[in-house]
């Protein structure tokens, strides 16, 4: 049996593709390494721009999301600033006449929710089916199934697990910054509730956003120095978090959860292959200090998904229908990695000689409406 589209991995990625497929008479499958209704990666504060709003809003999940009570909080003022120079910009929701700026979620309430809605539409999700290998031949894709299950044939197979899987004709081409994301739950004294704090210090970028009271902490740092701080007393953490923020964010009282990822930036090369596309972070795995990955990947999800739509039965997962999806992801998937890397290399250090241009920029980005505007475009709706 031969499926229309194996999508390997759902994930908040691959779980969107096979809604946004879902009702077209089209046969598809998705399988999952992991049990149903559970996740296997740690919770963490997802930012989401408007447009990934949207496309979840049309994909019937957002409302499930936001019925969840605190799952979902706007952002209604993002501030930027760094150490030991001058220069901050504050942007507001209210400034550019918009409800909100962005959007934080649980990365596990989103993929319950996303959950909810595959068996609402009545996707065929194989849970606990991991994949050990795709390949395309030039009829058909084959995903090999971990512990001698038979492989799933398809017409396309779409790779959307998150980075792991071999696939056949595309590598990997990977550059690790040396840094971990320490990653927490932290709460304010006053409880500063909506505002994301993005800020720029010798040691690397801190991000705190709004979750519901709380807010969640994304701490850029080299691995040596997050093992002391995964280990350190609370006291000591929130000392430490708020010699960071200067005057800027006072008022740390609480700190939990704390975990660390390695931060990497991985890109698939190509990002197709025979019978075969990569998406989401199988296909950019991006730095988080710019909130866009799971955004690139939503984008990634829905183009994929329009791609396929637009094409006879017969050509899904043919060269025709791959060369046009990699052009129509082009532009927006380089900006992501470009932006992302940029901003790591200019913010992510302590040179002396670039602290005065970057104050220069966020006093500019402050002071100057068309900036402010471009920047809040490019949170709201990524940067194509
Ligand atoms: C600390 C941190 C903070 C972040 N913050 C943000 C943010 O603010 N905004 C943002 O947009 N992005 C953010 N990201 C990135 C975001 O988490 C990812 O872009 C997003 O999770 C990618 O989704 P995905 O579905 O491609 O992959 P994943 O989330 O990795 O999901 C992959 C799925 O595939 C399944 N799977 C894995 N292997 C197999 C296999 N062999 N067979 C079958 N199934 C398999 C897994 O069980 C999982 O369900 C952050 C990342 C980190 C690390």
């Amino acid at each position: 049996m031969i499926h229309d589209v194996a999508i390997v991995g759902a994930g908040p990625v691959g779980a969107t593709l096979a809604l946004a497929l879902a009702g077209n008479d089209l046969d598809v499958v998705a399988i999952d390494g992991r049990p149903p209704g559970a996740t296997l990666r740690q919770d963490r504060s997802l930012a989401l721009a408007h447009g990934s709003r949207l496309t979840l809003e049309r994909l019937g999940v957002w409302a499930g999301l936001e019925a969840v009570e605190g799952a979902v909080t706007p952002i209604r003022e993002i501030d930027v600033s760094q150490a030991g120079g001058f220069g901050s910009a504050v942007l507001t929701a209210a400034m550019q006449g918009l409800p909100a700026l962005g959007y934080v979620v649980s990365y596990v309430a989103l993929q319950r929710a996303l959950d909810a809605a595959l068996a609402g539409a009545g996707v065929r999700v194989r849970f606990e089916t991991a994949a050990a290998g795709v390949r395309g031949t030039p009829g058909h894709a084959e995903v090999a199934i971990a512990g001698g299950v038979s492989p799933i044939r398809s017409r396309l197979a779409v790779v959307a697990d998150g980075a792991g899987v071999a696939v056949d004709g595309i590598v990997r081409e990977r550059h690790d910054y040396g840094q971990v994301a320490l990653v927490a739950h932290t709460w304010l004294e006053p409880p500063r509730t909506g505002i994301a704090y993005e800020r720029f210090t010798p040691d690397g970028p801190v991000a705190l956003l709004p979750e519901r009271e709380r807010h969640g902490l994304v701490w850029t740092m080299t691995p040596e120095i997050a093992e002391t701080m995964l280990a350190v007393p609370e006291r000591a953490f929130l000392d430490s978090l708020a010699s960071h923020f200067g005057t800027r964010v006072t008022g740390f009282v609480r700190v939990a959860e704390r975990r660390a990822f390695p931060l990497v930036l991985e890109r698939a090369r190509p990002v197709v292959a025979a019978r075969v596309a990569a998406i989401g972070n199988a296909a950019q795995q991006l730095h988080p200090v710019a909130g866009q990955g799971f955004n690139v990947g939503l984008r990634d999800a829905w183009e994929l998904a329009q791609t396929i739509l637009d094409a006879p039965r017969d050509a899904i997962g043919g060269g025709a229908m791959l060369a046009d999806y990699a052009a129509r992801r082009r532009v927006d998937r380089s900006a992501g990695i470009a932006f992302t890397h940029g901003l790591v290399r200019i913010f992510g250090n302590d040179l002396p000689w670039i602290r005065w241009p970057r104050g220069v920029a966020l006093a500019l980005l402050d002071a100057v409406p068309p900036a402010k505007r471009a920047f809040a475009r490019a949170m709201l709706h990524g940067l194509r």
